[in-house]
């Protein structure tokens, strides 16, 4: 499968469009008509979603996060602009590795033998709006992670089937939240490749960036005009602005060596002390992807369902091995997350696992922030 859609308008400016506002429910119109289901951010429950979008209406349009440690609101601001805010609690992480899922069902056939039957997707293939940066780069890690085999193990056909053709519309991002650090991860806030659009919202409308074959017969068909010079260089100056409004950032960008030289460090137990062992972080992170798995058996037992759940490095259970805890405390559990996530990542994936979308520091209900811990415990020598 190749997920890295390649086209010849993404590394050429000149061949952006501009696509006035009004526009965006064709765009919405055709997916749909080419039988995607249509995804996009909406506001729900005080909180910016992906759900089904059916109407440019139902875009979150004059409304901003305000993102803090342990902190997360949505505010009117009164502009038409609809991707004007940085990210909400998901990721593309739960439209691709269910929260839940039933993987097979085992059935007792009437001569007693088993039948094993797989319960893989069938729903209509996913297009996104709203995609940010952070969330391509986290993207493209799971792709490794359950479809490139990285450690010998098969696809995961689950995940392969549901990525296979999902349709990505990237916006870049030009409102980060003050949880956010992507430009120190170096993923963002402008997306680079992975997706199929790129948008830069302005007022009037939105400077569209091609990014793959089946992206551009589309817009072919939309009749776009070319973008000015003057509209490109408005839309690099956002996203360059937004960089710099960053405050936030990691103390490099491998931080594997530092991390495994400081594993005694005090500062694990003062943030244990802290952390409530909720795996709220693991959660919302794009690049989490532990999972346990269990069978759920039918009392007269003739069937049996086979289901894979999102697990957390914070759960007691998660480093149960033969009925030993290795990570019995809080303090080896928080140690083994962002060991892994700064560190031994890059022995798997060849880069850190984490893309500064911030989520882990916004959704902690206590407001950990993993950029002030890293730099704590690396800073210090052992
Ligand atoms: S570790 Fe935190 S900031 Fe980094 S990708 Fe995961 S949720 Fe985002
Ligand atoms: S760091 Fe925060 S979100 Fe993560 S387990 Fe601890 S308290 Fe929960």
């Amino acid at each position: 499968m190749d997920t890295t859609q390649t086209g010849p308008y993404r590394t050429s400016p000149s061949l952006r469009s501009f696509m006035p506002r009004v526009l965006l429910q064709a765009l919405i119109d055709a997916l749909n008509d080419a039988g995607f289901r249509c995804v996009g951010p909406k506001v729900r429950d005080g909180a910016i979603v992906y759900e089904t979008l059916r109407d440019v209406s139902e875009l979150p349009a004059g409304m901003q996060d305000v993102q803090e440690p342990g902190r997360y609101r949505i505010e009117s601001t009164g502009t038409p602009r609809m991707f004007a805010w940085a990210n909400g609690p998901q990721a593309l992480k739960p439209l691709l590795f269910a929260p839940s899922e039933v993987l097979w069902y085992a059935r007792r056939q009437a001569d007693g033998s088993l039948a094993f039957e797989a319960d893989l997707p069938q729903e209509k293939p996913l297009a996104v709006f709203g995609v940010r940066a952070c969330d391509l780069a986290a993207l493209a890690i799971q792709d490794q992670h359950f479809t490139q085999q990285a450690h010998g193990a098969c696809t995961d056909p689950y995940y392969a089937k549901r990525r296979e053709e999902m349709f990505l519309i990237a916006v870049n991002c030009t409102h980060p939240a003050s949880t956010c650090f992507c430009a120190s991860t170096g993923d963002g806030p402008r997306a680079q490749q992975g997706f199929d659009m790129a948008l830069d919202e302005r007022d009037d409308g939105f400077l569209v960036t091609c990014g793959s074959e089946r992206a551009r017969a589309i817009l072919d068909r939309m009749g776009l005009v070319q973008a000015s010079g003057e509209q490109i260089d408005e839309a690099m100056r956002a996203t360059d602005d937004a960089t710099q409004r960053m405050t936030r950032s990691l103390p490099g960008r491998n931080l594997r060596d530092a991390l495994f030289a400081r594993l005694d460090h005090p500062r694990w137990e003062e943030v244990a002390e802290r952390c409530l062992s909720c795996g709220n972080c693991t959660s919302v992170c794009p690049t989490c992807f532990c999972h346990s798995e269990h069978d759920l058996q039918q009392i007269d037992g003739m069937q049996s369902q086979h289901v894979r759940e999102w697990d957390s490095c914070f759960t007691r259970g998660h480093s149960q091995i033969h009925g030993l805890t290795v990570r019995p405390d809080t303090r080896t559990r928080y140690r083994q997350w962002l060991t892994h996530k700064l560190g031994s990542w890059h022995d798997q994936f060849g880069r850190s696992g984490c893309v500064g979308c911030g989520r882990c520091i916004t959704w902690c209900p206590v407001g950990i922030d993993i950029t002030e811990e890293a730099t704590v415990i690396c800073r210090e020598q052992p």
